[in-house]
């Protein structure tokens, strides 16, 4: 059909058949999938593991998937979308989200049995289908939970239990507390891209938190060895790989940044800013120690840690006959802090007089072109896939994180066991006393 066409042609190569049962609801057209068809966008496409569906699960799959289509609250807003409002990317896309969480939910809804086996006290295997990948620790709690809410309830849901029933609830956050350009890198979920024509590079928090149930709060000290989770090399565009040791680098930010506070035009809290960017990427490279270098065209996935931290909420059940206080479960939940950087890439050059000169960096001097002098500055809150580019992009992530984010609530060590604010780790690259002291000999 002809309107279908224009709207919806192309990128089909893809996901074929989730945009065919797409396409057909959109336009009211019957849908003429098989059940193959179906059970391919099941596997495929959502990527569920059939042998790993719960009971009963798999010979419903076709009609539960049908049921959730039917039901995404998308299709209210198909006339704006006919309309023009938004592209069609944007909105397929929504689509496949809520298939995906949909799906996912339901695959998880195993752990609501699992959490009723608790009061039987029998320890399960590690359920077949929590994804291996989801950092679930057998030794610490045989069940992971994963819990899918808006940013702004994340950090603040409890467990609660109501006789027999255990029930998430949520409770009130401290309030929002303003962020320093250090915290702000430091903070869960913020990504930050600096570009300028010599030097451009990405550093994400990629924190993780392993939410669990377990029969008693977690006391496991288990440390890594190594900081560094993952390297992952990619070429880009045939850009050749090359290596820039620390040193280097440190020399080149140092001159850099002495041409832009010799430009008048630059304010200081701009300054500031590129500053605290510039010194938290050199720390990185300095922290993670490979051969106190960098290379182009790697992302390094490492830990800011070497161990986890944790809050624990504990259940009580109130025994009628003892009148004590029986402890039931503990919520766990493990927060892992780790970063990501890539260098994009590097093309600084030097000049050979005066000592420690750099074309570019002399440039900026004798410019009187905002756009040649500041660095463009990107910031994205990587939970809700927003993106803040422009002057005052750090205003505008940092109005994102206080309207739609809830404060942290603190933090423990799992080796000293203290407590820490999460702005005070923030600030300095979650480090503490203990893990200093203990990191080398672990
Ligand atoms: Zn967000
Ligand atoms: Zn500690």
């Amino acid at each position: 059909m002809d309107k279908s066409e224009d709207l919806l042609g192309l990128p089909t190569e893809s996901l074929p058949v989730a945009w065919k049962i797409f396409k057909a609801f959109v336009f009211d057209d019957e849908i003429s999938v098989t059940e193959d068809e179906l059970v391919s966008y099941a596997t495929d496409d959502l990527k569920l593991n059939l042998d790993e569906l719960p009971a009963g699960m798999k010979e419903d799959l076709t009609v539960i998937l049908l049921g959730y289509m039917n039901l995404w609250p998308g299709w209210n807003e198909k006339n704006d979308f006919l309309n023009g409002k938004f592209q069609k990317e944007v909105y397929f896309e929504r689509f496949q989200k809520f298939m995906l969480h949909k799906m996912k939910s339901t695959v998880e809804g195993v752990y609501t049995a699992a959490v009723k086996d608790l009061d039987k006290q029998v320890v399960k295997s590690p359920n077949k289908s929590s994804n291996s990948n989801d950092g679930s620790d057998p030794e610490f709690s045989p069940y992971a939970i994963s819990i899918q809410c808006p940013p702004a309830m994340l950090n603040i849901i409890q467990f609660s239990n109501i006789g027999d029933d255990v029930i998430m609830k949520q409770h009130l956050a401290s309030d929002w507390q303003d962020l320093s350009t250090t915290q702000l890198l430091n903070w869960p979920h913020v990504q930050v891209m600096f570009r300028t024509e010599d030097i451009c590079f990405t550093r994400r928090q990629a924190t993780e938190y392993v939410r669990y149930l377990n029969f008693k709060p977690h006391e496991s000290n288990k440390s890594n060895q190594s900081i560094i989770e993952d390297v992952h090399h990619r070429p880009i565009c045939g850009r050749p790989t090359k290596c820039y040791s620390y040193t280097f680098l440190k020399e080149y930010f140092q001159v850099y940044m002495e041409a832009l506070i010799s430009s008048t035009k630059v304010s200081p809290s701009k300054l500031e800013e590129i500053q605290t960017i510039l010194s938290q990427f050199l720390e990185d490279v300095r922290y993670i120690d490979v051969n106190n270098s960098i290379a182009t065209n790697t992302a390094v996935l490492f830990r800011l840690s070497h161990l986890p931290f944790i809050r624990n909420k504990r259940l009580v059940r109130n025994n009628e006959d003892t009148k004590a206080d029986e402890e039931r479960v503990a919520y766990c939940e493990k927060i892992i802090p780790k970063i990501r950087f890539v260098l994009l890439y590097f093309k600084a050059k030097q000049k050979p007089t005066p000592l420690l000169s750099f074309e570019h960096t002399d440039e900026i001097k004798a410019s009187q072109n905002m756009n040649v002098i500041l660095p463009d500055i990107c910031y994205k809150c990587s939970y809700c896939q927003l993106a803040y580019s422009c002057e005052n992009s750090k205003k505008r992530m940092l109005d994102h994180l206080k309207n739609h984010h809830k404060m942290e609530p603190h933090v423990h060590c799992t080796l000293c066991k203290n407590q820490f604010s999460v702005l005070d780790l923030a600030a300095c690259r979650w480090k503490h006393s203990c893990l200093e002291s203990t990191s080398t000999a672990k």
